[in-house]
């Protein structure tokens, strides 16, 4: 299939363009290079446009497109808090424009990048698609109208999509040549191994007071290609299946921050140094998915699920980044 990755010059649509390239299907990328890299492009070509450019969208239908993946979005939580317009604007707005060009060229399906920030302050864990969906911050917010928006578009064009709502995206294809880089970095993962490798500044750990084993935050990690697999199955899903639907992703287990902390000091082979600091706003105690759903619909099984292999993954790439 010929698939348009808008945002695929991104941390995870660089690796899904990658993994799609790899199984075969033409690629095409259209990313406005705001926070994604031309240098990883590698998998077909590149198309500089702007979802809020909807006139520069139409190059990337110029030849016959059978799906598109939507990356390309704003996602730091913080931020989104201090600049509610932009996420809207970028993220809403933005994909409104990508729906609409895709029902101007006839373009019937859809997988979408989205967040377990839809489900905003747990009230149990794991997480799984039953629980109430109420973001507590603007980006989590855009990301559930993106969602509204794609089962309403199912009920009257007829739209088949697939919402993945991401945990925490973490690891690298470092023998690709791809993995993540952000300015400035705000990852746990990132900045352990950046601040472990005297390539960032000193590692801080946000919040020591919260109900967990050792007070740090849980958070369920992700390898990259994984969240890449679990995309290649949507794909194949929506030949079968018509309407909008949704899946969390994640390995369905919890580590905190100190654990992941020892993990790359392990790796690293010493320990690592840090500070604490206040808790950071808007982050839940816990976030850990349950993807039993994706098991049984889409078959998809993670298969770098150690915490050890994800962070040494990062490393491999940090210590030998492109871009
Ligand atoms: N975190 C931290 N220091 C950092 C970056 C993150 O202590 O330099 C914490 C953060 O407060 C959260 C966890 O690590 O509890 C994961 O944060 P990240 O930004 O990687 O992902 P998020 O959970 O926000 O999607």
């Amino acid at each position: 299939m010929h698939i348009l990755v808008c945002g695929g010059a991104g941390y995870v649509g660089s690796h899904v363009a990658y993994v799609l390239a790899e199984r075969g299907h033409e690629v095409t990328v259209l990313d406005n290079l705001s926070t994604g890299h031309r240098q990883a492009v590698r998998w077909g070509r590149l198309i500089e446009a702007d979802l809020l450019k909807p006139e520069t969208l139409e190059a990337g239908f110029d030849c016959p497109v059978d799906a598109v993946m939507h990356f390309c979005a704003r996602s730091l939580v913080g931020e989104s808090v201090n600049q509610p317009y932009d996420y809207y604007d970028n993220n809403v707005v933005g994909s409104l424009n990508l729906l609409r060009a895709m029902r101007r060229h006839g373009v019937e399906r859809l997988v979408f990048s989205s967040t377990a920030a839809v489900f905003g302050q747990p009230i149990r864990t794991p997480i799984d698609e039953d629980h109430p969906r109420t973001p507590i911050n603007p980006y989590g917010a855009s990301k559930l109208m993106v969602e509204r928006i794609l089962a309403d578009a199912a009920h009257a064009h007829g739209l088949r999509s697939v919402s993945l709502r991401y945990f925490n995206a973490a690891g690298a294809a470092a023998d690709a040549g791809i993995g993540e880089s952000h300015t400035p970095e705000t990852h746990l993962i990132p900045n352990v191994l950046l601040s472990a490798i005297g390539e960032g500044p000193p590692l801080k750990i946000f919040g020591s007071d919260y109900p967990t084993l050792d007070g740090t935050c849980i958070r369920d990690y992700v390898h990259v290609l994984d969240l890449a697999d679990a995309h290649i199955r949507a794909l194949e899903f929506m030949s079968s299946h018509t309407g909008a639907h949704a899946f969390n992703l994640g390995n369905g287990i919890g580590f905190t921050v100190l654990q992941v902390i020892e993990a790359a000091g392990r790796i690293v082979g010493q320990p690592l140094q840090f500070d604490r600091a206040a808790r950071r706003q808007g982050d839940p105690a816990v976030l850990v998915a349950a993807s039993q759903k994706a098991r049984d619909t889409l078959g998809w099984i993670p298969s770098h699920t150690r915490l050890d292999d994800i962070v040494r993954s990062a490393l491999a790439w940090h210590r030998n980044k492109r871009y």
